[in-house]
């Protein structure tokens, strides 16, 4: 794919150089190689081609090459993005070979700091790219246990986006029917990789969830950027494990809006409990384990994990202000496979 892609630049008189030093869950040493290998060639754009940590890694260092300040100076908290000058930002065209992240339609990045284990958002208004390139034959060859991790990334997004409090109709639209087409693509996706019509709903309904999520993502979010900050797991693997913990512990706040997509996915009973037994059984059909402990994340770390979880970004547009020790609790939920149904 990626030599296609270079010989076809080539073809038209475009010049690339590739770049893919790039781990899943991508580091600032990452985005640090990237901007000199940015620098060193002498370019003038990005072309991110990848999966989530691809792009992300992309559009960080067509934020930073231009810049005299670290990566780390445009975390997003308060006004730091000011600190960029605009004119340096270099434009990116984003070609998802994933559906999940839907980084191609957002803003910011999810970096990881090496030196404490912790991920940071990195944001920029500029960030997001100039052209999207939304392209079913290049998801087509990824495994079913990634399609199943990155579709249910998409998923949490959308959900999340649905959940966070505010008055947003417009995103709520978009969320309701991005988790209708994960809800009727995904499970053909994963047992047909190569279903053209499925991976194509998917990439966008991948792209509405990070369009919807402009409203705010919550707790499932706010523990997978801990957990895969700690210990280096997929980031859709974490969303669908955490997802049904998650639901459970928001049920008071989120139950009038679960009645109302439970209508929208047209089910028999639309309540809270048919929209969690339904993603409890997409879990199951997708091969998902039902706890943390099945991808070796053990409950050791339990109070570092509540507390850095309450402080994730993320957390902020939460349905329910959870405290460290709510956050603690749920984690441990999550290990242990305690859902009170
Ligand atoms: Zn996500």
């Amino acid at each position: 794919m990626v030599v296609d892609a270079v010989e076809n630049c080539k073809k038209q008189g475009v010049d690339v150089v590739v770049f893919s030093e790039v781990q899943g869950n991508p580091t600032g040493e990452n985005v640090e190689a990237g901007i000199r290998a940015y620098n060193a060639g002498n370019h003038d754009g990005v072309i991110a081609f990848g999966g989530g940590s691809s792009l992300d890694a992309a559009k960080a260092i067509a934020l930073c090459a231009g810049q005299t300040r670290p990566v780390w100076d445009f975390e997003d908290i308060g006004d730091n993005w000011t600190r960029a000058d605009p004119s340096a930002i270099a434009p990116v065209i984003a070609i998802p070979t994933t559906a999940g992240t839907g980084s191609e339609v957002g803003r910011a990045s999810v970096i990881t700091d090496a030196s404490n284990h912790s991920k940071k958002i990195i944001f920029h208004p500029q960030m997001l790219p100039v052209q999207v390139l939304l392209d079913p034959e290049v998801t087509t060859g990824l495994p079913p246990h990634i399609t199943a991790a990155t579709g249910m990334d998409a998923l949490s997004h959308n959900l999340e986006a649905l959940c966070a409090p505010g008055y947003h109709p417009m995103a709520d639209g978009i969320a309701m029917e991005g988790i209708r087409l994960i809800r009727d693509f995904l499970p053909v996706a994963y047992s047909d990789g190569r279903n053209i019509e499925a991976r194509t709903q998917l990439l966008v309904a991948s792209s509405m969830g990070a369009t919807a999520f402009q409203k705010g993502l919550g707790g499932m979010h706010a523990l997978a950027h801990t957990l895969g900050g700690l210990y280096d797991k997929h980031h859709g693997l974490l969303n669908a494990i955490l997802m049904p913990y998650v639901m459970e512990a928001n049920k008071e706040e989120i139950s009038g809006k679960m009645a109302a997509l439970g209508q929208y996915l047209g089910m028999e009973n639309p309540d809270f409990d048919s929209v969690l037994n339904w993603v409890l059984d997409l879990r199951t059909s997708l091969g998902i384990p039902h706890t943390l402990a099945e991808i070796g994340i053990p409950s050791d770390d339990v109070d570092r994990v509540g507390k850095m979880a309450e402080v994730d970004p993320t957390a902020g547009t939460n349905p329910i202000r959870f405290s460290a020790t709510e956050y603690s609790q749920i984690f441990i939920h999550s290990v242990e496979g305690k859902l009170s149904q």
